[in-house]
């Protein structure tokens, strides 16, 4: 292995500092189990990987890792517009077993008890994002409305505070906490 010359290491320093560098990204859709994958399962489940626009080519980073907690609800809450370039609603498989249902379903050979959910990354404060833009506040949707959290304020759409794409998620005026789709972004690395 010979050393690349000086002048192409100056040339690759100045390239990289004059255009942003985009990591390498995965679409939600690309984990086979999302859940095992992209969860960190400790007593706070958050995000083992930073979390991206769904665009590649912008790939701005929303949430470093560990900054979201997971949660799920039954409905996918964002609307959904057939002209976004945003993948269909995906759902999970929770298994939902109490210790008696399990030895109930063992002796009856019943079927496992499962409960089909959408994920969503939920945000503390505005603070915890690393980057996030948000909607003015929309008078014509009721969020609490499709299975997501109630909340007193009007509804303001998350979106890529570099190239405004929305909505990833949302918030109430007034309120602190978001939640962002889960299936609506980009994760960090390369599936292993
Ligand atoms: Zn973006």
């Amino acid at each position: 292995m010979s050393q690349p010359p000086q002048a192409d290491i100056i040339a690759a320093l100045s390239s990289s500092s004059s255009s942003r560098t985009r990591p390498p990204t995965q679409p939600y859709s690309s984990f086979s189990d999302p859940v095992t994958s992209l969860v960190n399962h400790t007593s706070t489940p958050t995000n083992v990987r930073a979390i991206h626009c769904p665009r590649s080519e912008c790939a701005s980073t929303i949430l470093s890792p560990g900054a979201a907690i997971w949660v799920t609800f039954s409905e996918p809450v964002l609307p959904d517009d057939s002209a976004a370039p945003f993948p269909q609603p995906r759902l999970v498989q929770i298994q939902q077993l109490t210790s008696k249902e399990k030895s109930d379903s063992s002796e009856k050979g019943e079927k496992i008890v499962e409960k089909t959910q959408y994920g969503f990354w939920k945000v503390s404060s505005p603070y915890d994002f690393d980057n996030i833009g948000y909607s003015r506040p929309d008078t014509s949707e009721k969020a609490q409305a499709r299975g997501g959290p109630g909340g007193e304020g009007k509804v303001k759409w998350l979106i890529c505070a570099e190239c405004d794409l929305g909505p990833l998620g949302w918030s109430f005026e007034g309120g602190k906490e978001a939640w962002v789709s889960a299936d609506r972004v980009r994760y960090r690395g390369e599936i292993k």
